[in-house]
């Protein structure tokens, strides 16, 4: 088995965009640093790392002859964003569990940007009380059932789409999209920086990369950046995710713990609360790049990669490759921080 064989429905545009960020480079003044931009992959409700993750997911739901997804995340979550555009584009119904994960009183919090749009699409869309937890949540099973009972055929999609056995595939292909874009611009990328909260982004991008390393590429590094603040958790749910998913494309071998790297130091102390360096990160790629980027994730990975090139841990030798993973519609519930 290997990722090919794995049915793929189209919610994307084709291959995401790889382009150079050359003011920024310049302005750091050591690695070459590009970014590719699942931030434009699709015209479903502004797309993003979750519409290539459900690609691979649509089919499975297809085969079930569900009539409902239903999932789950905060209220300016993304990831539900991006599933009830695919409910819509695919005529299914859509329930949503918007917890309360980030203690945010913005008080257009849960009116605007991510939340909007899902009301918009024609979302089922539920306000719960729950606090931040990347794991399975019991209202999550409890919409499922509620869905169930009033007669409904409900499809569950947990959080971030990461705790579903196909989760990694969206991103494990990624890997090879990244390749064939190397061939054509004639680049090699040693260094992928990602932002990781649920897992299945990096870790499908760990099977990929691994996949493509034994099938003779060069090795490099996938390095996580952790935008949890919760690492144990997020270290352990990237690790699990990542050896599932390169069972699933076929690695003959286990994963070496060298190969999964999570690194914290630009969270903050809690998930969804942007820090100093992640506004600097923010306004540093809109000055210099015209490049937007949101203050739940991005930000934070755009901080660690700005200080792992800035201390050369990242040499001046390197073609960084930045994984913009979407975002930008939760900017609306954090104009106080950066009008
Ligand atoms: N970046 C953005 C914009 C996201 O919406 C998410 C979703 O959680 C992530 C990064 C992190 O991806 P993952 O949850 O797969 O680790």
């Amino acid at each position: 088995m290997s990722i090919h064989d794995f049915e793929r429905y189209p919610l994307t545009f084709g291959p995401s965009p790889v382009h150079p960020l050359e003011r920024l480079t310049q302005h750091l003044g050591g690695a070459r640093i590009w970014a590719k931009r699942e931030d434009c992959n699709s015209g479903l409700a502004f797309g993003g790392n979750k519409t290539r993750k459900l690609e691979y997911i649509v089919p499975d739901v297809l085969a079930q002859g569900a009539d409902t997804l239903v999932s789950i995340g905060g209220i300016q979550s993304n990831h539900t964003r991006q599933v009830a555009a695919v409910a819509a584009k695919l005529g299914l119904k859509c329930r949503l569990v918007q917890e309360k994960w980030v203690d945010w009183d913005d008080p257009v919090n849960d009116k605007v940007g991510n939340i909007l749009l899902s009301r918009i699409m024609g979302a089922d869309v539920r306000l719960d009380p729950s606090g931040f937890d990347i794991g399975i949540r019991s209202s999550w099973d409890e919409a499922i059932a509620d869905v169930e009972n009033a007669g409904g055929r409900p499809y569950g999609i947990p959080a971030g789409a990461s705790e579903h056995h196909l989760g990694g595939l969206g991103f494990a292909n990624w890997a090879y999209e990244v390749a064939e874009q190397e061939q054509a611009l004639d680049v090699f990328f040693d260094t992928i920086v990602v932002c990781t909260v649920t897992g299945s982004t990096h870790a499908g991008m760990i099977a990929g990369f691994a996949a493509l390393e034994d099938a003779g590429g060069r090795p490099r590094r996938v390095l996580g950046i952790d935008a949890s603040a919760t690492i144990d958790k997020t270290r352990d749910q990237v690790g699990r995710i990542a050896r599932h998913t390169a069972r699933l494309i076929g690695l003959g071998r286990d994963l070496r713990d060298d190969e999964i790297t999570v690194l914290e130091g630009w969270a903050g102390d809690l998930y969804g609360i942007p820090v100093e360096s992640t506004v600097d990160a923010i306004r540093l790629s809109g000055r210099l790049e015209g490049m937007i980027i949101d203050p739940v994730y991005e930000g934070k990975s755009m901080a660690g990669l700005v200080d792992l090139v800035t201390s050369g841990e990242v040499g001046a030798d390197s073609n960084v490759l930045y994984a913009h993973l979407g975002g930008q519609p939760a900017l609306n519930a954090y104009s106080g921080i950066l009008g």
